[in-house]
């Protein structure tokens, strides 16, 4: 059975583009008579707020997007990603760096593409003696192969990454005692069976570093289709910061089915963004009338 999940960070409000990729992800699984799991991203507690977990919740309700179980927060699986750095950490694949953001832009080149800061594994061969004398507390790397990974998304075709050359050994816990975003969301898609991951484009570059995971962690990735950005007539994306188009602005102005009308009109479903409820658009669904491409919207539409 297809399992997919919402994965929501409850850092603010849901935005149009938050919208749009929950609606693909339902959809998925709705049509394939799967299971959708809802969990709750708080990792970063710099950034989260228990108040946006309830809204997160309502606002999937006032969409028509339900969910079958929700699994545990990640604020509350500490220790499943602990104990997953530590079977890392005992492959002898896990080191301390202590370099600052500062050190980081001086001896890293940004990744020619997307300007994405290549770690050119600095910290990688301090010797113990070199780690004593430290006084600040380490992030801690996994460290990559020079391998290219290579996959195919079922949205965006197939990708291939050199983790040596394109990403550099990355962040799984953070200096603060954080666990890293790879890392929690390969333990809670492990846990969680989830067998099918839709998420925006703009996560794209995570995969071959969270397929590295699964390899070390001995599971079997998810599918993964990542789906378009929703971008402003200047190209800008979407912000939760902004408070871009987000849930409280657009509930004020239509309802969930015009929304999902424009959504759905958007995504190749319907010809004419008519209001629609999310389960009339399940027999309209497949994957393969939704654009892999960018889509800039009239954001006048929306309100
Ligand atoms: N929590 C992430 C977000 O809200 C999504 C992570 C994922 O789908 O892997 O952007």
């Amino acid at each position: 059975m297809v399992v997919g999940r919402f994965a929501p960070s409850p850092s603010g409000r849901m935005h149009l583009g938050n919208v749009w990729s929950a609606l693909l992800a339902w959809l998925s699984v709705r049509s394939q008579n799967g299971e959708m799991v809802l969990r709750l991203e708080d990792l970063d507690p710099d950034r989260c707020r228990p108040a946006y977990c309830d809204q997160l919740k309502d606002d999937l309700q006032w969409l028509g997007l339900d969910w079958d179980r929700e699994q545990t927060r990640q604020s509350q699986r500490t220790d499943a990603y602990a104990a997953s750095f530590s079977k890392l950490e005992s492959m002898g694949l896990v080191y301390p760096c202590y370099c600052s953001r500062a050190d980081l832009h001086a001896a890293n080149a940004p990744h020619a593409s997307d300007g994405r800061l290549l770690y050119a594994g600095t910290c990688r061969h301090l010797t113990e003696q070199q780690r004593r004398e430290k006084t600040k507390a380490p992030a801690w790397r996994l460290m990559v192969p020079d391998e290219t990974i290579t996959f195919t998304d079922g949205l965006q075709g197939t990708i291939s990454e050199n983790l040596a050359a394109d990403c550099g050994d990355f962040i799984i816990r953070r200096a603060d005692g954080v666990y890293a975003y790879q890392l929690a969301v390969v333990v809670d898609d492990l846990e969680g069976g989830i067998t099918e991951v839709v998420r925006g484009r703009d996560l794209l570059d995570s995969t071959p570093r969270q397929r590295y995971l699964y390899r070390l962690l001995e599971g079997t990735p998810p599918a993964t289709y990542h789906v378009p950005l929703l971008l402003a007539a200047d190209g800008r994306r979407l912000s939760k910061r902004e408070r871009d188009l987000d849930l409280g602005i657009l509930r004020q102005t239509m309802t969930a089915e015009a929304l999902l009308g424009r959504l759905a009109s958007l995504a190749g479903l319907l010809d004419r963004p008519e209001p629609v409820s999310a389960g009339e658009l399940v027999r309209y669904f497949h994957w393969n009338r939704v654009p892999s491409r960018d889509i800039f919207v009239d954001f006048g539409d929306f309100c």
